[in-house]
């Protein structure tokens, strides 16, 4: 008995084995991986998944591994802060934050995603992965093929921020720069990918890939003793992350690991590049693509391939969502900075924005609980806030010059 049923269109429903697809031959609707509840809620018990390894393999009767997990041994279980100054400044009571800035090895939670689709592809026998990414899935296939000794074709925009490009070459990947948008990076490989015989983490392996992200909605739900929050405001690129995120809170209640499973799960996005969060706002079913235009790069994905599943799992939960420009991004990015000592990047930013926004809006109230989402950490993305930060003082080495320094400080 295996705890994988296989695949299944989210749309006809129509069944496929478990294999390195992701469209139904049907009706083109992506592709999901089908588990057999009854036979895991005979095995998975809170107490087993504590007594698990401090990593997100912890929730691996819930992952599409047929064996034993052969990457990411360091990825995810990350902390999840009671930020207090933080729920100060926001006025709200209960605020944390999930701090996947520190996921190991790369320091976004694409360290997940990543450590599932290649453990997944070495079981296909792949020998060659590859991915389109917008900078913080580039580091983290980079990094887990050197490990685990894949070669990686990696695209990208070229114009990306320095610490993702150098943060990617580091692992010596092949790395191609597309003198383009994200959007024509990602259908150039969808036609590379017909063509070359490689797992492609995000396309042919994608159904297997996205099931990664759930274990970031599972660890908020386990650290928070078991208890499901009020809000988790979730930021969206392509839009898989949000919907895994809600996927995990209704597997742990189908399973009877949390009592309740009625979070709101709301969308953040840049201004310049919103889609998913303008058809929750505007009242629509379908994601009306847009041309990005934001330093919220790693978010800059303009026609988000889960789209209307985005924004399915959004008004379903009962959530909503918000944009932030790029001035509120920066504003944010320090705001969290000076209150909990967190350095999150320019999708960090937009989560927490976003987060301001909804509070005044009155869609997240002040009694509330409220989980904000710290997906990707400040050091790669330098450039955003380098003009804005105060400069050091410069002195000459002398203690008459410090202390002249010193009155113009008290
Ligand atoms: C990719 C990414 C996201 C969003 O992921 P999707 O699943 O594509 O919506 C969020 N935050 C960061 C830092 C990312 O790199
Ligand atoms: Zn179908």
């Amino acid at each position: 008995m295996s705890r994988i049923r296989g695949l299944r269109c989210r749309e006809c429903g129509a069944e496929y084995p478990t294999a390195p697809l992701h469209v139904c031959e049907m009706c083109f609707g992506p592709l999901e991986v089908v588990y057999d509840y009854e036979e895991i809620a005979q095995v998975l018990s809170r107490e087993r998944i504590a007594s698990g390894p401090p990593n997100h393999w912890r929730y691996q009767d819930l992952l599409p591994l047929d064996g034993e997990p052969t990457d990411g041994h360091d990825t995810g279980y990350t902390p999840l802060l009671p930020a207090r100054n933080l729920a100060a400044a926001l006025g709200v009571r209960e605020v944390w934050i999930k701090n996947d800035s520190v996921c190991a090895p790369t320091l976004s939670f694409k360290d997940r995603v990543v450590s599932v689709a290649l453990s997944k592809a070495k079981e296909f026998g792949f020998d060659t992965v590859a991915c389109a990414s917008t900078g913080n899935l580039a580091n983290a296939v980079a990094a887990h093929a050197a490990r685990a000794g894949l070669r990686a074709f990696i695209f990208i925009p070229a114009d990306l921020e320095l610490g993702k490009v150098v943060g990617t070459s580091i692992y010596r990947p092949h790395l191609v720069g597309i003198e383009g948008t994200y959007d024509e990076v990602n259908r150039l490989c969808s036609e590379i990918a017909g063509v070359y015989p490689w797992a492609f983490v995000n396309i042919n392996i994608r159904p297997f890939y996205s099931e990664g992200s759930k274990t970031f909605g599972f660890e908020i739900l386990e650290q928070l003793g078991w208890r499901a929050p009020d809000h988790i405001v979730v930021p969206c690129a392509g839009g898989s992350l949000i919907t895994k995120v809600r996927k995990a809170i209704q597997e742990f209640h189908k399973l009877g690991l949390i009592d309740r499973a009625d979070t709101k799960v709301h969308a953040a996005q840049a201004a310049g590049c919103g889609p998913i969060v303008t058809a929750i706002r505007e009242g629509e079913e379908f994601v009306r693509p847009v041309r990005p235009n934001t330093i919220a790069k790693s978010l800059a994905i303009g026609n988000p391939a889960d789209g209307i599943y985005a924004v399915a799992a959004a008004r379903e939960s009962g959530g909503f969502g918000a944009h932030a420009t790029d001035e509120e991004i920066v504003a944010a990015i320090e705001l969290l900075a000076s209150t909990e000592g967190i350095f999150t990047e320019t999708a960090g930013g937009v989560t927490l924005a976003a987060t301001k926004r909804l509070i005044e809006e009155g869609r997240i109230g002040r009694d509330d609980s409220v989980v904000i989402s710290i997906t990707g950490n400040g050091l790669k993305t330098l450039e955003v806030v380098q003009n804005v930060v105060k400069p050091a003082y410069v002195i000459p080495p002398r203690l008459e010059a410090f202390q002249e320094l010193m009155k113009t400080i008290e």
